[in-house]
């Protein structure tokens, strides 16, 4: 085995993975890219494999796989097609850490293979930790794996707790710029259309996930994930507004003592402090400047108005598969807002009637992720019909 740090990307072709792969190219000795991999864009997995020159590339969809092999023939690289290759590629004993960039529920079965590969895991797919929370973090400890999370909220908790491992969190502080429509009262959010949800998204967001921050659904999972990757319960977690975003969460520990982690907004960041964890690289990204935010303002998240924040935490106090059916839930009724089925308070409104509806399992094995997965879509669409 190499004395660089062996590296795979599941997601490669991705906004997270594009990144990873920048900065593994960045520090050369450093990293060794082992194995990228993509869904079904074989043209940007190829561009990619030229120019990153991995030891292995997967392509899931495997009508791609005649196309992603012939164009790297005369490469030194494996090409594997397949969702079972996902799960195998991650066994080689060159790969130290696993960034898991899949996006959705889809990335658990490969989350999990790689963990019992003993693989650490820097980890982007929220969907694992937010459905399988007890699973993923159950089979972590069992094999010895360290989870470093990417998302910046939970990349700035685990910043602060960096030499505090042995300290008591008293509890910790997640922030979020508010969403579109803070300030709104229950009436008003009422009136909200498609397109006012989509426009005025501060940042350019995938729809998915601009209704997801309009909704405070996002902050509710990231509630969820906290919980699971600090081990907390859910009085120890609160969500405030910070509308600059420089602060990108806070622990508070048992001597009432603070710690921030804040910079300017760049994924770039996080992604790498999962990859180069416990040391710091230099890097050229934008400096902060206090002079250019002179203040800054911090406001009570509204869990009566956003009704789905509230339910994020109502599901940590459940437990077992209530998150997974929540999160399996909450994608059918987004996609339904956006097809303008179903109104934007709606979507709290069935996400809520879903969790209830459901028959808990506590203490679920993966196939009873899956199916509470299949029930919660399932049920989720009869209620719009
Ligand atoms: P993207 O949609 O940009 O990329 C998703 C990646 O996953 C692509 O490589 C895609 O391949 C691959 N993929 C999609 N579906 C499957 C599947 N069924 N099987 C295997 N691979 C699949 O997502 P992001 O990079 O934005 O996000 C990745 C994860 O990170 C998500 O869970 C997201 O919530 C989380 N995250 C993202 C942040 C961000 O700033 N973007 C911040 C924090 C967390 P292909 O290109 O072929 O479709």
């Amino acid at each position: 085995m190499s004395d660089k740090k062996g590296i795979a990307i599941l997601g490669a072709t991705g906004s997270i993975g594009k990144k990873a792969l920048e900065i593994i190219a960045a520090y050369p000795s450093y990293f060794d890219l082992q194995v990228i991999t993509a869904n079904t864009n074989a043209d940007l997995l190829i561009q990619l494999a030229l120019l990153h020159k991995p030891n292995t590339v997967v392509i899931v969809d495997e009508n791609q796989y005649k196309k992603v092999s012939e164009a790297l023939w005369n490469e030194d690289i494996h090409v594997y097609a397949g969702k079972d290759a996902l799960c195998q590629v991650v066994e080689s004993g060159e790969i130290h850490t696993v960034l898991t960039a899949i996006v959705g529920f889809s990335g658990l079965e490969s989350t999990i293979a790689a963990i019992r590969a003993k693989k650490h895991i820097a980890l982007a797919n929220k969907e694992s930790l937010v459905a399988a929370g007890e699973l993923v973090t159950r089979l972590a400890k069992e094999n010895g794996v360290n989870i470093y999370p990417v998302a910046s909220e939970h990349s700035a908790i685990f910043q602060c707790l960096s030499g505090e491992f042995k300290n008591r969190i008293e509890k910790i502080y997640l922030t979020t710029a508010g969403g579109p429509f803070r300030g709104f009262s229950g009436p008003q959010l009422k009136n909200v259309t498609r397109q006012a949800a989509l426009a005025s998204s501060k940042f350019v967001l995938d729809p998915k996930l601009a209704i997801d921050s309009a909704t405070f659904m996002n902050k509710g999972f990231e509630a969820i994930e906290a919980k699971w990757l600090f081990n907390l319960k859910s009085k120890q977690i609160e969500v405030v507004v910070h509308q600059q975003s420089i602060v990108h969460g806070i622990v508070q520990f048992e001597d009432g003592s603070m710690k921030a982690q804040m910079g300017l907004s760049d994924m770039r960041l996080p992604i790498q402090f999962s990859l180069t964890y416990p040391d710091r690289f230099q890097t050229d990204f934008p400096r902060f400047n206090f002079m250019d935010h002179p203040e800054f303002s911090f406001e009570k998240a509204d869990l009566e108005v956003f009704k789905n924040l509230n339910l994020a935490f109502s599901v940590i106090e459940k437990g077992g598969t209530a998150a997974c059916v929540l999160i399996a839930a909450n994608d059918v009724f987004v996609h339904a807002f956006l097809n303008e089925k179903i109104s934007f308070v709606d979507i709290a409104h069935f996400n809520e009637a879903v969790v209830n509806a459901h028959s808990i399992i506590l203490k679920p094995g993966y196939e009873d992720y899956v199916n509470a997965d299949l029930w919660a879509r399932d049920y989720a669409s009869n209620l719009i019909k």
